[in-house]
């Protein structure tokens, strides 16, 4: 089959259309003929070696895809050839096929095109499980989720709001907060203004957020705990501003009852990762349906150009997911 391959890792130039061989399926699993994938924050580092793929998974880049089901592996009753799925991958989605265990395999809604459905799998997951299952989020919650204009900020938003939870936002630019605001964030800070620690008391009259979603890491560390209520929870998905924190007050924490959750979808086993889908299913796809969720998409590039997604993505400018099509 052909794919997105590169020789060795380094800049986005090493990536172009090459051969690899095609999955083979297992019992359980169904092979899809992928049409669209998506690019993640991972990809970016794993092109450049800083991260490996999980042991046994595709070193093809890749985390989603979305496609139609062109094989049926044994003991699959659920899934027939031809339907249009999307799912999770833990590597090998920038390729013309894919297999998965037919249990991970979500059913794209009608309404929805492959390259919209490209879209889904990884940020809404990610942010579904980080804010449902481990934040504990109930409706009548504070969230804070910074760089709310990413892939998962955008799909975070809506979940949040979809549970009758209020959500604040930060981002780098004015244009970035509106496009929050359009999502049905409450309120949004361009920390190009400052910090956001005294911003995030006056939105919530002193209070503190009960959830933070966080992607920056370090540089925000001591900020996200000042800016947590009592009992409140610091979810660690990313640490793209970088990882060691000085001078840190473990008193606070103590008195505050504050938790602190590090997170990483992509090594979990396949059982959690169905789990996983199954409850964001039930939560999501009725409102995937009906419209009022949907897949924010940035842009869509012909995979032959993955190299230029992948420079578009470093340059910070997109909201909302970047999608490889994948064409002949
Ligand atoms: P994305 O769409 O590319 O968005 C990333 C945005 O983050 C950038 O556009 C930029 O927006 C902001 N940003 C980048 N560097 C920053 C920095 N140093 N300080 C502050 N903001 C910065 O990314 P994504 O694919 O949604 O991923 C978002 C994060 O989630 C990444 O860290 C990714 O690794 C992580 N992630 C984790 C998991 C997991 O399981 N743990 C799963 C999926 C994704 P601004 O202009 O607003 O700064």
């Amino acid at each position: 089959m052909k794919a997105v391959v590169m020789k060795e890792p380094g800049n986005p130039g090493v990536l172009h259309i090459g051969e690899s061989e095609t999955p083979e399926i297992k019992s359980g699993e169904v092979l899809i003929r992928v049409k669209a994938t998506a690019l993640n924050r991972a990809d970016l580092l794993q092109r450049k070696g800083m991260y490996p793929p999980p042991k046994g998974a595709s070193d093809i880049l890749g985390l989603e895809a979305a496609g139609e089901v062109a094989e049926v592996g044994p003991n699959v009753t659920r899934l027939k050839k031809g339907d249009r799925v999307c799912a999770l991958l833990p590597g090998g989605g920038y390729a013309e096929f894919a297999a998965i265990p037919a249990e991970m395999a979500m059913i794209i809604p009608e309404n929805l095109s492959y390259e919209e459905a490209a879209g889904i799998p990884e940020v809404f997951l990610t942010a579904y499980s980080n804010l449902f299952i481990l934040g504990r989020l109930k409706a009548g919650d504070d969230v804070l989720v910074h760089a709310g204009a990413s892939g998962v900020g955008t799909a975070a938003i809506q979940l949040i709001r979809e549970a009758g939870a209020r959500v604040i936002v930060t981002a780098g630019s004015d244009e970035k907060i509106e496009r929050c605001l359009e999502l049905g964030a409450a309120a949004g800070w361009n920390y190009n203004n400052g910090p956001f620690r005294e911003w995030v008391k006056e939105q919530t009259e002193g209070r503190g957020v009960d959830i933070i979603l966080d992607f920056v890491g370090a540089p925000y560390f001591q900020d996200n705990l000042r800016s947590l209520a009592v009992d409140g929870r610091l979810i660690i998905v990313g640490t793209m501003g970088g990882i060691h924190v000085d001078n840190l007050n473990l008193g606070f924490i103590l008195r505050s009852r504050l938790q602190i959750i590090g997170t990483a979808l992509r090594s979990r086993s396949p059982e959690t990762k169905i789990e996983f889908t199954k409850s964001f299913v039930d939560f999501a796809m009725e409102r995937f349906k009906d419209g009022r969720l949907k897949p924010i998409i940035d842009s869509v590039f012909d995979w032959k150009d993955a190299a230029k997604a992948h420079e578009y993505m470093e340059s910070n400018a997109n909201i909302g997911k970047i999608i490889l099509k994948v064409t002949d």
